[in-house]
Protein backbone atom coordinates (compact mmCIF):
# COMPACT_ATOMS: atom_id res chain seq x y z
CA UNK A 1 0.00 0.00 0.00
CA UNK A 2 1.39 3.06 -0.41
CA UNK A 3 2.32 5.63 2.08
CA UNK A 4 -0.14 8.47 2.77
CA UNK A 5 1.05 11.17 1.57
CA UNK A 6 1.97 13.50 4.49
CA UNK A 7 2.78 17.37 3.47
CA UNK A 8 4.38 18.29 7.08
CA UNK A 9 6.61 15.21 7.10
CA UNK A 10 8.10 16.51 3.79
CA UNK A 11 8.41 20.04 4.57
CA UNK A 12 10.45 18.89 7.51
CA UNK A 13 12.95 16.47 5.04
CA UNK A 14 13.39 19.28 3.10
CA UNK A 15 14.57 21.53 5.98
CA UNK A 16 16.89 18.51 7.51
CA UNK A 17 18.32 17.83 4.11
CA UNK A 18 19.71 21.83 4.29
CA UNK A 19 20.10 21.92 8.05
CA UNK A 20 22.84 19.40 7.24
CA UNK A 21 24.31 20.61 4.29
CA UNK A 22 24.59 24.41 6.95
CA UNK A 23 25.43 21.89 9.56
CA UNK A 24 22.89 23.74 11.89
CA UNK A 25 23.06 23.05 15.73
CA UNK A 26 20.88 20.66 17.17
CA UNK A 27 18.50 23.39 19.19
CA UNK A 28 18.32 25.42 16.07
CA UNK A 29 17.03 22.77 14.06
CA UNK A 30 14.31 21.78 16.43
CA UNK A 31 13.51 25.40 16.84
CA UNK A 32 12.82 25.76 12.97
CA UNK A 33 11.75 22.20 12.25
CA UNK A 34 8.61 22.95 14.30
CA UNK A 35 5.94 25.92 14.81
CA UNK A 36 6.30 28.54 17.57
CA UNK A 37 2.50 28.23 18.78
CA UNK A 38 -0.87 26.04 17.32
CA UNK A 39 -4.33 27.12 18.23
CA UNK A 40 -6.52 24.73 17.67
CA UNK A 41 -10.60 25.56 17.88
CA UNK A 42 -13.85 25.04 17.29
CA UNK A 43 -16.25 27.56 15.71
CA UNK A 44 -20.14 27.58 16.17
CA UNK A 45 -21.59 28.47 13.42
CA UNK A 46 -25.89 29.35 13.04
CA UNK A 47 -26.95 27.54 9.78
CA UNK A 48 -29.62 28.70 7.51
CA UNK A 49 -31.92 25.95 8.37
CA UNK A 50 -31.85 27.19 12.04
CA UNK A 51 -29.40 24.52 13.44
CA UNK A 52 -25.93 25.23 14.91
CA UNK A 53 -22.48 23.16 13.09
CA UNK A 54 -19.52 23.31 14.85
CA UNK A 55 -16.53 23.72 12.62
CA UNK A 56 -12.67 22.45 12.93
CA UNK A 57 -10.51 25.75 12.80
CA UNK A 58 -6.49 26.34 12.71
CA UNK A 59 -4.07 28.79 13.02
CA UNK A 60 -0.21 27.45 12.86
CA UNK A 61 2.41 30.31 14.00
CA UNK A 62 5.78 28.92 12.24
CA UNK A 63 7.81 31.81 12.91
CA UNK A 64 8.14 35.22 13.52
CA UNK A 65 11.64 36.15 13.69
CA UNK A 66 11.84 38.45 10.53
CA UNK A 67 8.76 40.46 11.49
CA UNK A 68 4.68 39.53 12.22
CA UNK A 69 3.50 35.79 11.15
CA UNK A 70 2.24 35.95 7.70
CA UNK A 71 -0.04 33.14 5.61
CA UNK A 72 -3.50 33.18 4.27
CA UNK A 73 -6.76 30.88 5.83
CA UNK A 74 -7.52 27.25 3.32
CA UNK A 75 -10.99 26.25 3.50
CA UNK A 76 -10.86 23.00 2.54
CA UNK A 77 -12.82 19.23 3.25
CA UNK A 78 -9.87 17.30 3.96
CA UNK A 79 -7.74 20.27 5.23
CA UNK A 80 -5.55 18.30 8.24
CA UNK A 81 -3.39 19.66 11.08
CA UNK A 82 -0.25 18.93 9.29
CA UNK A 83 -1.59 20.25 5.69
CA UNK A 84 -1.38 22.97 8.14
CA UNK A 85 1.63 23.11 9.67
CA UNK A 86 3.58 22.56 6.45
CA UNK A 87 1.66 25.37 4.64
CA UNK A 88 3.00 27.57 7.65
CA UNK A 89 6.43 26.31 7.44
CA UNK A 90 6.65 26.98 4.11
CA UNK A 91 5.46 30.56 4.35
CA UNK A 92 8.53 31.15 6.98
CA UNK A 93 11.18 30.40 3.92
CA UNK A 94 9.01 32.05 1.12
CA UNK A 95 8.72 35.48 2.94
CA UNK A 96 12.56 35.30 3.90
CA UNK A 97 12.94 33.98 0.16
CA UNK A 98 11.21 37.16 -1.10
CA UNK A 99 13.02 39.18 1.26
CA UNK A 100 10.14 40.89 3.22
CA UNK A 101 10.21 41.66 6.78
CA UNK A 102 6.89 38.95 7.65
CA UNK A 103 7.24 35.31 9.31
CA UNK A 104 5.08 32.78 8.42
CA UNK A 105 1.68 30.98 9.56
CA UNK A 106 -1.02 29.45 8.12
CA UNK A 107 -4.58 28.97 9.26
CA UNK A 108 -7.55 26.90 7.65
CA UNK A 109 -10.92 25.43 8.95
CA UNK A 110 -12.19 21.48 7.42
CA UNK A 111 -14.49 22.46 5.00
CA UNK A 112 -15.80 22.20 1.70
CA UNK A 113 -17.06 26.22 1.23
CA UNK A 114 -19.06 25.40 -2.38
CA UNK A 115 -21.44 23.31 0.70
CA UNK A 116 -22.36 26.62 2.24
CA UNK A 117 -24.43 29.89 1.82
CA UNK A 118 -22.47 33.17 1.64
CA UNK A 119 -24.23 33.79 4.77
CA UNK A 120 -23.03 30.70 6.23
CA UNK A 121 -19.46 31.64 4.81
CA UNK A 122 -19.48 34.82 6.46
CA UNK A 123 -20.58 34.04 9.94
CA UNK A 124 -18.19 31.31 9.66
CA UNK A 125 -15.09 33.58 8.67
CA UNK A 126 -16.50 36.39 11.71
CA UNK A 127 -16.29 32.93 13.90
CA UNK A 128 -13.03 32.40 13.12
CA UNK A 129 -11.88 35.90 13.44
CA UNK A 130 -13.50 35.78 16.76
CA UNK A 131 -11.37 33.13 18.39
CA UNK A 132 -7.95 34.88 16.67
CA UNK A 133 -8.77 38.36 17.74
CA UNK A 134 -6.22 38.59 20.51
CA UNK A 135 -3.67 36.55 18.08
CA UNK A 136 -4.25 38.70 14.66
CA UNK A 137 -3.32 41.70 14.05
CA UNK A 138 -0.98 44.08 11.88
CA UNK A 139 2.11 43.65 14.81
CA UNK A 140 0.78 40.22 15.66
CA UNK A 141 -0.24 38.18 12.34
CA UNK A 142 -1.47 39.09 9.14
CA UNK A 143 -4.05 36.05 7.46
CA UNK A 144 -5.05 36.36 3.54
CA UNK A 145 -6.60 34.39 1.69
CA UNK A 146 -6.05 30.71 -0.06
CA UNK A 147 -7.74 27.86 -1.25
CA UNK A 148 -11.45 28.29 -0.91
CA UNK A 149 -11.07 31.89 0.83
CA UNK A 150 -11.38 34.69 -1.48
CA UNK A 151 -11.41 38.86 -1.18
CA UNK A 152 -14.79 39.09 -0.04
CA UNK A 153 -14.20 36.59 2.83
CA UNK A 154 -11.13 38.69 3.76
CA UNK A 155 -13.26 41.93 4.10
CA UNK A 156 -15.66 40.01 6.35
CA UNK A 157 -12.64 39.20 8.71
CA UNK A 158 -11.29 42.60 8.35
CA UNK A 159 -14.72 43.80 9.47
CA UNK A 160 -14.91 41.57 12.20
CA UNK A 161 -11.55 42.54 13.84
CA UNK A 162 -12.05 46.44 13.10
CA UNK A 163 -15.89 45.86 14.87
CA UNK A 164 -14.13 43.58 17.88
CA UNK A 165 -11.03 46.78 18.36
CA UNK A 166 -13.00 49.06 18.07
CA UNK A 167 -10.80 51.02 15.48
CA UNK A 168 -10.52 50.64 11.75
CA UNK A 169 -7.75 47.88 11.16
CA UNK A 170 -7.15 47.19 7.38
CA UNK A 171 -3.87 46.43 7.94
CA UNK A 172 -4.96 43.00 10.06
CA UNK A 173 -5.83 41.06 6.92
CA UNK A 174 -4.25 41.50 3.02
CA UNK A 175 -6.22 40.04 0.01
CA UNK A 176 -9.16 42.60 0.69
CA UNK A 177 -11.29 43.47 -2.30
CA UNK A 178 -9.65 46.53 -4.16
CA UNK A 179 -12.12 49.17 -2.77
CA UNK A 180 -12.12 47.79 0.97
CA UNK A 181 -8.67 48.23 1.81
CA UNK A 182 -6.99 45.93 -0.89
CA UNK A 183 -4.03 46.39 -3.46
CA UNK A 184 -4.37 46.54 -7.39
CA UNK A 185 -2.95 43.42 -8.45
CA UNK A 186 -3.40 40.72 -6.02
CA UNK A 187 -5.59 39.00 -7.66
CA UNK A 188 -3.26 38.15 -10.06
CA UNK A 189 -0.16 38.73 -7.78
CA UNK A 190 0.92 34.72 -7.25
CA UNK A 191 -0.06 33.80 -11.17
CA UNK A 192 2.13 37.11 -12.49
CA UNK A 193 4.67 35.78 -10.26
CA UNK A 194 5.10 32.25 -11.31
CA UNK A 195 5.77 33.38 -14.85
CA UNK A 196 8.10 36.30 -14.11
CA UNK A 197 10.12 33.56 -12.22
CA UNK A 198 9.76 31.09 -15.17
CA UNK A 199 10.81 34.01 -17.32
CA UNK A 200 14.01 34.31 -15.38
CA UNK A 201 14.76 30.56 -15.58
CA UNK A 202 14.17 30.61 -19.46
CA UNK A 203 17.04 33.38 -19.16
CA UNK A 204 19.07 31.53 -17.64
CA UNK A 205 18.65 28.80 -19.72
CA UNK A 206 18.65 30.33 -22.96
CA UNK A 207 15.15 29.68 -23.84
CA UNK A 208 12.77 31.69 -25.76
CA UNK A 209 9.49 31.74 -24.24
CA UNK A 210 7.35 32.59 -27.11
CA UNK A 211 8.09 29.78 -28.88
CA UNK A 212 6.96 27.25 -25.61
CA UNK A 213 4.09 26.10 -24.46
CA UNK A 214 2.50 25.50 -20.89
CA UNK A 215 0.83 22.62 -19.21
CA UNK A 216 -1.09 23.88 -16.34
CA UNK A 217 -2.85 21.72 -13.24
CA UNK A 218 -5.67 24.06 -11.38
CA UNK A 219 -7.73 26.55 -12.50
CA UNK A 220 -8.00 28.94 -9.70
CA UNK A 221 -6.12 31.81 -8.90
CA UNK A 222 -3.10 30.92 -9.26
CA UNK A 223 -3.44 29.13 -12.89
CA UNK A 224 -6.39 31.37 -14.16
CA UNK A 225 -3.33 34.35 -14.30
CA UNK A 226 -0.61 32.29 -14.44
CA UNK A 227 -2.37 30.96 -17.96
CA UNK A 228 -3.18 34.90 -18.70
CA UNK A 229 0.26 35.93 -17.85
CA UNK A 230 1.71 33.31 -20.15
CA UNK A 231 0.62 34.53 -23.02
CA UNK A 232 0.68 38.16 -22.19
CA UNK A 233 4.33 37.94 -20.59
CA UNK A 234 6.43 35.49 -22.23
CA UNK A 235 4.04 35.35 -25.35
CA UNK A 236 3.74 31.30 -25.30
CA UNK A 237 0.80 28.96 -25.88
CA UNK A 238 -0.95 27.14 -23.03
CA UNK A 239 -2.10 24.22 -23.63
CA UNK A 240 -4.06 23.07 -21.10
CA UNK A 241 -5.20 23.66 -17.79
CA UNK A 242 -6.84 21.38 -15.36
CA UNK A 243 -9.25 21.84 -12.11
CA UNK A 244 -11.86 19.97 -10.12
CA UNK A 245 -15.48 19.43 -11.06
CA UNK A 246 -17.51 20.07 -7.87
CA UNK A 247 -20.63 18.33 -9.84
CA UNK A 248 -18.90 15.68 -11.36
CA UNK A 249 -16.61 15.14 -8.46
CA UNK A 250 -13.37 14.26 -10.48
CA UNK A 251 -11.09 16.42 -12.20
CA UNK A 252 -10.70 17.25 -15.81
CA UNK A 253 -7.80 18.00 -18.33
CA UNK A 254 -9.27 21.01 -20.97
CA UNK A 255 -6.91 21.03 -23.76
CA UNK A 256 -6.89 22.92 -27.31
CA UNK A 257 -4.15 22.27 -29.66
CA UNK A 258 -4.15 26.04 -30.84
CA UNK A 259 -6.08 29.03 -29.98
CA UNK A 260 -6.37 28.25 -25.95
CA UNK A 261 -7.84 31.50 -24.43
CA UNK A 262 -7.65 31.12 -20.59
CA UNK A 263 -9.85 34.49 -20.70
CA UNK A 264 -12.76 32.71 -22.80
CA UNK A 265 -12.60 29.26 -19.96
CA UNK A 266 -12.62 32.03 -17.16
CA UNK A 267 -15.87 33.93 -18.53
CA UNK A 268 -17.54 29.93 -18.31
CA UNK A 269 -16.02 29.21 -15.10
CA UNK A 270 -18.66 29.57 -12.55
CA UNK A 271 -17.79 30.35 -8.79
CA UNK A 272 -16.09 27.44 -7.58
CA UNK A 273 -14.36 26.68 -10.34
CA UNK A 274 -16.37 24.49 -12.46
CA UNK A 275 -15.88 24.82 -16.06
CA UNK A 276 -19.51 24.77 -18.29
CA UNK A 277 -18.43 21.99 -20.69
CA UNK A 278 -20.82 22.37 -23.34
CA UNK A 279 -19.61 26.01 -24.31
CA UNK A 280 -15.99 24.80 -23.87
CA UNK A 281 -16.29 21.39 -25.81
CA UNK A 282 -18.58 23.81 -28.64
CA UNK A 283 -15.82 26.07 -28.87
CA UNK A 284 -13.64 22.93 -29.49
CA UNK A 285 -11.88 22.04 -26.14
CA UNK A 286 -10.73 19.10 -25.29
CA UNK A 287 -11.95 16.85 -22.00
CA UNK A 288 -9.73 14.33 -20.45
CA UNK A 289 -8.85 12.79 -17.50
CA UNK A 290 -7.51 15.14 -14.92
CA UNK A 291 -4.29 13.47 -14.76
CA UNK A 292 -3.14 13.77 -18.46
CA UNK A 293 -2.37 17.67 -17.79
CA UNK A 294 1.43 16.28 -16.94
CA UNK A 295 2.18 14.14 -19.90
CA UNK A 296 1.33 16.71 -22.13
CA UNK A 297 3.76 17.48 -24.66
CA UNK A 298 4.90 20.44 -23.02
CA UNK A 299 7.85 22.70 -22.76
CA UNK A 300 7.15 23.96 -19.37
CA UNK A 301 4.72 22.12 -16.42
CA UNK A 302 2.63 24.86 -13.99
CA UNK A 303 1.20 22.57 -11.12
CA UNK A 304 -0.90 24.87 -9.29
CA UNK A 305 -3.60 23.24 -7.65
CA UNK A 306 -2.58 21.02 -4.52
CA UNK A 307 0.14 19.42 -2.46
CA UNK A 308 1.62 15.70 -3.51
CA UNK A 309 0.34 16.20 -7.15
CA UNK A 310 3.34 14.68 -9.22
CA UNK A 311 4.47 11.30 -7.29
CA UNK A 312 7.18 8.77 -7.85
CA UNK A 313 4.57 7.20 -10.28
CA UNK A 314 3.45 9.84 -12.58
CA UNK A 315 6.32 12.09 -12.65
CA UNK A 316 7.92 9.16 -14.95
CA UNK A 317 5.06 10.15 -17.44
CA UNK A 318 6.29 13.92 -17.68
CA UNK A 319 6.91 14.18 -21.71
CA UNK A 320 10.76 14.42 -22.34
CA UNK A 321 9.90 18.05 -23.96
CA UNK A 322 9.42 19.46 -20.20
CA UNK A 323 12.36 21.59 -19.72
CA UNK A 324 11.06 23.93 -16.69
CA UNK A 325 8.72 22.79 -14.10
CA UNK A 326 7.47 25.89 -12.25
CA UNK A 327 5.59 25.29 -8.77
CA UNK A 328 2.76 27.44 -8.71
CA UNK A 329 1.24 25.38 -6.05
CA UNK A 330 2.81 25.19 -2.09
CA UNK A 331 4.25 21.58 -1.92
CA UNK A 332 3.43 19.84 -5.81
CA UNK A 333 5.86 17.52 -5.72
CA UNK A 334 6.72 14.51 -3.72
CA UNK A 335 10.11 14.23 -1.91
CA UNK A 336 10.85 11.44 -4.56
CA UNK A 337 9.54 12.81 -7.39
CA UNK A 338 11.78 15.40 -6.64
CA UNK A 339 14.87 13.11 -7.04
CA UNK A 340 12.97 11.38 -10.56
CA UNK A 341 13.41 14.95 -11.55
CA UNK A 342 16.15 15.68 -10.96
CA UNK A 343 17.66 13.03 -12.63
CA UNK A 344 16.27 13.96 -15.88
CA UNK A 345 18.02 17.11 -15.35
CA UNK A 346 14.37 19.32 -15.52
CA UNK A 347 14.77 23.03 -14.45
CA UNK A 348 12.29 23.64 -11.25
CA UNK A 349 11.29 26.36 -9.61
CA UNK A 350 10.50 25.71 -6.23
CA UNK A 351 7.21 26.71 -4.69
CA UNK A 352 8.04 28.92 -1.84
CA UNK A 353 10.33 30.96 -4.50
CA UNK A 354 8.06 30.61 -7.74
CA UNK A 355 4.62 31.33 -5.39
CA UNK A 356 6.14 33.96 -3.41
CA UNK A 357 4.31 36.94 -5.79
CA UNK A 358 1.35 36.56 -3.84
CA UNK A 359 3.02 37.27 -0.10
CA UNK A 360 4.68 39.65 -1.95
CA UNK A 361 1.90 41.82 -2.84
CA UNK A 362 0.06 41.35 0.26
CA UNK A 363 3.33 42.98 2.16
CA UNK A 364 2.52 45.79 -0.33
CA UNK A 365 -0.93 45.81 0.49
CA UNK A 366 -0.06 46.04 4.21
CA UNK A 367 2.56 48.66 3.53
CA UNK A 368 -0.06 50.71 1.20
CA UNK A 369 -2.55 50.18 4.31
CA UNK A 370 -0.16 51.97 6.54
CA UNK A 371 0.35 54.41 4.68
CA UNK A 372 -3.13 55.04 3.83
CA UNK A 373 -1.95 56.21 0.31
CA UNK A 374 -2.45 53.24 -2.58
CA UNK A 375 -0.61 52.61 -5.97
CA UNK A 376 -1.81 52.10 -9.29
CA UNK A 377 -1.52 48.36 -10.50
CA UNK A 378 1.20 48.92 -12.91
CA UNK A 379 3.55 50.05 -10.00
CA UNK A 380 2.43 47.34 -7.88
CA UNK A 381 3.31 44.60 -10.57
CA UNK A 382 6.27 46.35 -11.09
CA UNK A 383 7.50 46.39 -7.81
CA UNK A 384 6.68 42.54 -7.65
CA UNK A 385 8.62 41.95 -10.55
CA UNK A 386 11.73 43.39 -9.09
CA UNK A 387 11.23 41.77 -6.06
CA UNK A 388 10.93 38.16 -7.31
CA UNK A 389 13.64 38.88 -9.80
CA UNK A 390 15.88 39.57 -7.56
CA UNK A 391 14.55 37.02 -5.08
CA UNK A 392 15.27 34.29 -8.35
CA UNK A 393 18.75 35.78 -8.88
CA UNK A 394 19.86 35.77 -5.36
CA UNK A 395 18.57 31.85 -5.23
CA UNK A 396 20.18 31.11 -8.82
CA UNK A 397 23.41 32.16 -7.66
CA UNK A 398 23.55 30.55 -4.41
CA UNK A 399 22.82 27.34 -6.03
CA UNK A 400 25.38 27.63 -8.75
CA UNK A 401 28.02 28.29 -6.35
CA UNK A 402 27.10 25.68 -4.01
CA UNK A 403 26.62 23.08 -6.84
CA UNK A 404 22.55 22.36 -5.29
CA UNK A 405 19.66 22.28 -7.19
CA UNK A 406 17.20 25.46 -6.79
CA UNK A 407 15.19 24.11 -4.02
CA UNK A 408 18.34 23.47 -1.66
CA UNK A 409 19.36 27.07 -2.76
CA UNK A 410 16.44 28.85 -2.03
CA UNK A 411 15.99 26.97 1.56
CA UNK A 412 19.81 28.01 1.85
CA UNK A 413 19.02 31.72 1.51
CA UNK A 414 15.89 31.08 3.60
CA UNK A 415 17.31 29.51 6.83
CA UNK A 416 20.41 31.51 6.71
CA UNK A 417 18.12 34.93 6.78
CA UNK A 418 16.07 33.70 10.11
CA UNK A 419 18.41 32.30 11.30
CA UNK A 420 20.57 35.87 11.41
CA UNK A 421 17.01 37.71 12.56
CA UNK A 422 17.31 34.91 15.57
CA UNK A 423 20.53 35.76 15.86
CA UNK A 424 20.20 39.52 16.16
CA UNK A 425 17.27 39.23 18.22
CA UNK A 426 19.39 37.19 20.60
CA UNK A 427 17.05 34.34 20.44
CA UNK A 428 19.79 31.36 19.66
P1 LIG B 1 -8.03 27.94 -5.78
O1 LIG B 1 -8.93 27.31 -4.81
O2 LIG B 1 -8.40 29.25 -6.38
O3 LIG B 1 -7.71 26.93 -6.97
C1 LIG B 1 -7.35 25.61 -6.81
C2 LIG B 1 -7.55 24.93 -8.14
O4 LIG B 1 -7.11 23.58 -8.07
C3 LIG B 1 -9.02 24.87 -8.60
O5 LIG B 1 -9.08 25.21 -9.96
C4 LIG B 1 -9.39 23.41 -8.41
O6 LIG B 1 -10.40 23.00 -9.32
C5 LIG B 1 -8.06 22.75 -8.72
N1 LIG B 1 -7.92 21.39 -8.25
C6 LIG B 1 -8.12 20.90 -7.00
N2 LIG B 1 -7.88 19.58 -6.98
C7 LIG B 1 -7.51 19.24 -8.25
C8 LIG B 1 -7.10 18.03 -8.87
N3 LIG B 1 -7.05 16.89 -8.21
N4 LIG B 1 -6.79 18.07 -10.19
C9 LIG B 1 -6.86 19.20 -10.90
N5 LIG B 1 -7.22 20.39 -10.37
C10 LIG B 1 -7.53 20.40 -9.05
O7 LIG B 1 -6.59 28.06 -5.05
P2 LIG B 1 -5.36 28.94 -5.45
O8 LIG B 1 -5.37 30.15 -4.62
O9 LIG B 1 -5.24 29.04 -6.92
O10 LIG B 1 -4.16 28.03 -4.88
C11 LIG B 1 -3.61 26.96 -5.61
C12 LIG B 1 -2.30 26.54 -4.95
O11 LIG B 1 -1.41 27.66 -4.91
C13 LIG B 1 -2.41 26.07 -3.52
O12 LIG B 1 -1.39 25.11 -3.28
C14 LIG B 1 -2.11 27.33 -2.71
O13 LIG B 1 -1.66 27.06 -1.41
C15 LIG B 1 -1.02 27.91 -3.57
N6 LIG B 1 -0.79 29.35 -3.41
C16 LIG B 1 -1.80 30.24 -3.58
C17 LIG B 1 -1.51 31.60 -3.47
C18 LIG B 1 -2.56 32.64 -3.73
O14 LIG B 1 -2.22 33.82 -3.66
N7 LIG B 1 -3.78 32.30 -4.08
C19 LIG B 1 -0.23 32.02 -3.13
C20 LIG B 1 0.78 31.08 -2.97
C21 LIG B 1 0.48 29.74 -3.12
Amino acid sequence: MAAIFNPFQMAQQQFDRVADMLQLDESVREYLRWPQKEFHFRIPVRMDNGSVRLFQGFRIQHNNARGPYKGGVRFHPSETVDGIRALATWMTWKCAVADIPLGGAKGGVVVDPAALSNGEKERLVRGWVQQMRKNIGPRQDVPAPDVGTNAQMMAWMMDEFSLLNGEYTPGVITGKPVGGGGSLGRTEATGYGVVYTTREAMRHLGIDGSKTRAAIQGFGNVAQYAAVAYKQILGGEVLCVSYWDYNDKRAYTISKERDFDPAFLLSITDQYGSVNKQKAQSAGYVFEDGGAWLSKDADVLIPAAMEGQIDAVNAKTISSRVKIIAEGANGPTTTEADEIIKARGIFLIPDFLCNSGGVTVSYLESVQNDMNYYWTKDEVLQKEDQILTEAFRTVLEVSLNEKVDLRDGAYMVAISRVIKAMQLRGWI
